[in-house]
């Protein structure tokens, strides 16, 4: 992404407000059948969360499960895919979520010049890029929205959002 555009669109996200929703925006789990929440209601297994190695399902009562990337992301292995007894997920595999992540740029040490790369190191799709030494970008065409950089981020700035459908 060009530098400037990125620098651009991230004051513009911060003057919007953008990264400051009041509810947290929870993602559902990799290929999730929004449509089929019923049958996941009334799951009384909850054998997508039990097998996920990662940790990161989260099911409350009364709702369907959702993905907390505060320690760890998804890798999507499609373990919990699999567990599902109860017709909740699409059939081909998933390998990225319908979010987007975005870096609060006043709060990012690095963009304040000092050094970090916890994001980038911990990316494996290499989607974090830093033009020079102070200015990480996220590379959205390259950005699965696993999550990983989130929980690792030492100013707590990276965040997700949902992907807004384009018209
Ligand atoms: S795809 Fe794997 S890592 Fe991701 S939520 Fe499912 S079980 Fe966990
Ligand atoms: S930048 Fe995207 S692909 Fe890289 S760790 Fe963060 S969420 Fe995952
Ligand atoms: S881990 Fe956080 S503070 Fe460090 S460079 Fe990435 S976004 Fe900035």
């Amino acid at each position: 992404m060009d530098s400037r555009r990125g620098f651009f669109t991230s004051l513009v996200a911060l003057a919007t407000g953008a990264g400051k929703e009041e509810k947290p925006f929870h993602p559902h789990l990799p290929g999730f059948i929004v449509e089929n929440s019923d049958n996941c209601l009334s799951c009384t297994t909850s054998a997508c969360k039990n097998v996920c190695e990662e940790g990161i399902i989260v099911r409350e009562e009364s709702t369907v499960p959702y993905l907390d990337f505060s320690r760890r992301g998804c890798t999507f292995c499609g373990e919990c895919i699999t567990a599902c007894e109860s017709d909740c997920f699409v059939a081909e595999p998933i390998t990225s979520l319908k979010a987007e992540i975005k870096i609060g740029i006043l709060s990012c040490l690095a963009w304040n010049k000092t050094i970090c790369r916890s994001c980038a190191d911990v990316c494996n799709d290499k989607a974090i890029q830093f033009i020079g030494l102070w200015n990480p970008e996220i590379d959205s065409n390259a950005c699965t929205a696993c999550g990983f950089c989130i929980g690792v981020c030492p100013a707590f700035t990276i965040t997700l959002h949902p992907l807004k459908e384009s018209t």
